[in-house]
């Protein structure tokens, strides 16, 4: 049987050697102070998901565990499968041994003493608790103006997110069992999860700047995550180019009216550089419109294939697992 209150931490590891001891040290004393306060049992483990690292990120995760055993737990994937598979990975590797689990970047943005109420909030009853930001004067510039105009965007495309939630969230067993379900390739936690259901509600911190290292997430990276968020969840980009079409067909109406119009007075020698713009115009809107397709073209083509989301190469855990049925 699982302990009751057993709280697994699921921490994905991309090239994070300079900030892990950090990270481990402080979460190592929250686990401590959690477990005096009997709010979670002693059973309950901080695993860091080794996502493909490239630097030393393993080797480290591995003497966190020599060490400390009885706080620690790695899982290494077999190679580097991206922010959203490694968390998922973690999910689904403890959603047996566990009765609740938190999701939290490696990086220290996330606030570690919003674990205690989040905590708490599961003790109160609620299946899912999502830690929401409360401010963000710690961004750059770029980086608050790109992630709000994301929300906003995500939400009248129709995929309705936790406005200024990431993925630092706690979930109990019982929605991971759930999650289990959801097949999908091209994942999309903070989408998926209010789907779930359940009792939820919202935890509020402070996000810090990164601790140490560079992020891992790249314009280029932010803009895929965004366009993988939308079509994961909505098809209105597909209605939109329907409207746009019925739009330009209404408007070639016009057109063609005006240029009746112009004929009958007799000018209509003029209307080059119309006919060159609408040309354009047409032409890229096909583009367009193409372009929106295909990238749900590709996004079946992808989840048609099936293929695994990630592989665990090794888990290492010092509960013992096959007792815990
Ligand atoms: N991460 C990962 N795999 C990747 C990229 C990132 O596991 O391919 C992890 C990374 O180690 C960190 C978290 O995902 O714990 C969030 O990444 P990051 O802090 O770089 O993103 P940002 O906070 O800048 O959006
Ligand atoms: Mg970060």
């Amino acid at each position: 049987m699982i302990k009751e209150n057993t709280l697994y931490m699921v921490v994905p590891c991309y090239n994070e050697e300079p900030v892990l001891h950090e990270t481990a040290k402080r979460l190592k004393e929250k686990y401590i102070s959690l477990m005096e306060r009997c709010l979670i049992s002693e059973d309950s483990r901080v695993v860091f998901v080794n996502d493909g690292s490239k630097d030393r990120t393993w080797e480290i995760i591995q003497t966190l565990h020599k060490e400390a055993p009885e706080i620690f737990s790695g899982i290494n994937l077999a190679r580097n499968s991206g922010h959203q598979n490694a968390v998922l990975a973690g999910l689904m590797t403890v959603k047996d041994i566990c009765s609740m689990a938190i999701t939290m970047d490696a990086d220290l943005q996330d606030d570690i003493n919003a674990i205690d109420a989040m905590v708490e909030k599961f003790h109160e009853g609620n299946h899912v608790v999502y830690g929401v930001r409360s401010a963000r004067d710690t961004d750059t510039f770029f980086k608050k103006f790109t992630a709000e105009g994301f929300y906003k965007f995500m939400k009248v495309m129709g995929a309705d997110v936790v406005y200024n939630h990431a993925d630092f969230r706690l979930m109990s067993a019982r929605v991971l069992q759930e999650l289990a379900n959801y097949k999908e390739v091209n994942l999309f936690l903070r989408g998926m999860v209010p789907l779930i259901g359940f009792q939820s509600c919202n935890v509020y911190y402070e996000r810090a700047e990164r601790f140490a290292g560079e992020s891992k997430y790249p314009l280029r990276k932010m803009l895929g995550f965004a366009v993988n968020g939308i079509t994961s969840f909505s098809t209105k980009p597909l209605k939109l180019i329907t409207a746009m079409g019925f739009i330009m067909s209404v408007v070639s109406l016009l057109a063609m009216l005006w240029t009746i119009v112009v004929k009958i007075a007799g000018a209509s020698e003029l209307g080059w550089s119309s006919t060159v713009c609408s040309i354009w115009f047409i032409g890229g809107l096909q583009l367009l419109a193409m372009g929106i397709i295909g990238e749900y073209v590709g996004r079946i083509y992808a989840e048609v294939k099936q293929r695994p989301r990630y592989i665990v190469a090794d888990f290492i855990n010092n509960t013992k697992t096959e007792d815990k049925q």
